[in-house]
């Protein structure tokens, strides 16, 4: 009695590719286009990301000059065009950084404080200390914060299967596009 499966080709290997049935579609992954393949340029590993974002350098490009002063960056890296601030609400993340970064800060400050100068505190030079450090590294830190957050978001930003197709309509310009 035949089987099933009498009527198929036995199982052997083939001297070349088998032509495409007809009807049958040869199936290839739709892969999105990798993140090097944007612009052809190589996008830097996270790491270096992170100390470009930390020298206040363009995470993608590492170009500086990102800053029209102290307090304000450009909308874009000014030689690969990246867009540093991307969305409504984006400093948020940096002023989370800062808050951070400035309440480490303050903590070392007085546990070092502690440290030094128990038992007889200087409860009035502590104080001073501790406001100079909650209003001055905010302000050194600012520029500090954004491109650190950049990095961060370029990260999060290129994950995303669709950041070729998003890049390019960026660089397309319109909607606030690359002048
Ligand atoms: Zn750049």
């Amino acid at each position: 009695m035949p089987g099933p499966f009498d009527d198929l080709e036995p199982d052997e290997p083939l001297p070349f590719e088998p032509a495409p049935r007809p009807g049958v579609e040869t199936t290839r992954t739709a892969r999105p286009a990798s993140a090097k393949a944007v612009a052809g340029r190589d996008e830097p590993g996270a790491l270096r990301v992170f100390v470009r974002g930390s020298t206040k350098r363009c995470p993608r490009c590492g170009s500086g000059r990102l800053f029209r002063s102290w307090f304000t960056i450009r909308d874009r890296c000014p030689r690969c065009g990246f867009r540093l601030e991307r969305e409504e609400g984006g400093f948020l993340g940096a002023m989370v950084l800062s808050y951070i970064v400035t309440a480490g800060l303050w903590l070392a400050l007085l546990v070092g404080w502690l440290i030094v100068d128990l038992p007889d505190l200087h409860v009035a030079a502590l104080t001073i200390a501790s406001i100079s450090v909650a209003l001055l590294v905010p302000l050194l830190f600012w520029p500090l914060s954004k491109t650190i957050w950049a990095s961060v978001d370029y990260l999060v930003y290129r994950s995303g299967p669709d950041y070729a197709a998003r890049e390019a309509a960026d660089r397309s310009g319109g909607n606030g596009g690359p002048p």
